[in-house]
């Protein structure tokens, strides 16, 4: 079912009243009552998305132990506003302007950690640096194979990302403390401020 938001609200990005706003709800296991809320300015390009939870207010830590190489096709639902955490491979993936909504496997965040990682080899000068990169790239590759188990942590302030694996019983979900929030970056859509009113969202199913 998508849902369009009939009137168009004013893009962030060039200031003309031309953003396009649609709802998806999607049917995730383990996570019922979840939207995917894109926004599209046809005028200029701009174009993000995020996920809403109707659980959205409350703050989540969803913690999941890949032992081996079933582990890594969980799936990983992150919202804009997700911080995702793997403490063995020192990576830490933190909400940003531009930040996007995605639905990947544990695989393909790994994949996407080995691409940066890649890069950072390209980009190194001191040998010192590179070292360090193709250390980084042999763990990184462990990981992505299954060899070297870790722990993959998404925090959520506003409770839109999720883990959902085989067994779900072996994800381990909490809330966040105050403190915990207060370091947390947000980042992402504040897109709950343009979606106040029901009165006019059109359903076109
Ligand atoms: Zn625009």
């Amino acid at each position: 079912m998508v849902i369009f938001l009939e009137e168009k609200s004013e893009c962030p990005f060039c200031g003309r009243k031309s953003l396009e706003s649609s709802f998806t709800s999607l049917n995730i296991p383990y996570f019922s009552e979840i939207f995917l809320v894109k926004f599209q300015c046809p005028l200029c390009g701009y174009n993000v998305s995020d996920f809403l939870s109707t659980r959205y207010g409350k703050s989540i830590r969803c913690t999941y132990a890949v032992k081996s190489e079933k582990e890594l096709a969980a799936r990983v639902i992150r919202a804009a506003t997700g911080t995702i955490r793997i403490p063995e491979l020192g990576t830490i993936i933190e909400p940003g302007p531009a930040s996007q909504a995605f639905i990947t496997n544990i695989e393909g965040v790994v994949t996407n950690i080995l691409d940066v990682a890649v890069t950072a080899r390209k980009w190194a000068e001191s040998e010192d640096e590179k070292r360090n990169c193709d250390l980084a790239i042999e763990k990184i590759k462990k990981a992505k194979s299954g060899e070297l188990p870790f722990t993959l942590i998404i925090e959520d302030p506003f409770g839109n990302s999720m883990i959902i694996a085989k067994d779900q019983s072996n994800v381990s979900v909490e809330e966040l403390t105050e403190e915990e929030l207060r370091n947390l970056r947000t980042g992402g859509l504040m897109f709950f401020t343009t979606c106040d009113s029901d009165e006019n969202i059109e359903n076109t199913d």
